[in-house]
């Protein structure tokens, strides 16, 4: 059973499909839990967390903490730390913006979060229209790469059609 630092539980069989619920209070800036790596990857997956220019890092049942465009927390990549960014009350359902830490994800899908700004798109940071750069905060690897890319896309990338899958909004 998952610990998930004592203070985590994962929920399933709701509309919105799995998720990672706060059992206590938090407080911006407090640190949730330590995120460490089951497994090393060079290649993103669907429930990976990108940790690195090309590292990707598989954590368990973390895997189940839900995207939102108004996120509650914030993946600490180097430092290996979930931490609130706004204050979680207990019963609350904890939420990263995942953009924050990926890249280009493996699996993009179309944000259903309702969030004021949401960026409907969510396939990583490269994808994000230039808008929403400046309202997130970002890890030091996506600001390096977003440095490194020529020239940002004036708006979101989109897939071919067809190819996102609304259904995967839930897991990361
Ligand atoms: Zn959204």
């Amino acid at each position: 059973m998952w610990s998930g630092g004592g203070y985590l539980e994962v929920v399933g069989g709701r509309p919105g499909g799995s998720g990672i619920i706060s059992n206590r209070d938090f407080a911006p800036g407090d640190t949730i839990m330590r995120v460490a790596a089951d497994l090393e990857l060079a290649e993103p997956t669907r429930f990976s967390l990108q940790v690195g220019a090309d590292r990707h890092i598989d954590a368990g049942e973390i895997r189940y903490l839900n995207h939102s465009c108004a996120p509650n927390a914030y993946f600490a990549a180097s430092a290996g730390l979930l931490v609130a960014e706004r204050a979680i009350g207990a019963g609350d359902e904890v939420s990263i913006f995942y953009p924050a830490s990926e890249w280009d994800m493996a699996c993009p899908f179309m944000c259903e979060c309702g969030a004021d700004g949401c960026v409907e798109f969510v396939g990583g940071a490269r994808h994000l229209p230039r808008a929403a750069l400046g309202r997130y905060r970002f890890n030091e690897h996506v600001l390096g790469l977003l440095e490194a890319l020529d020239g940002l896309p004036a708006h979101g990338g989109r897939l071919p059609a067809g190819n996102a899958d609304p259904a995967a909004g839930g897991d990361l």
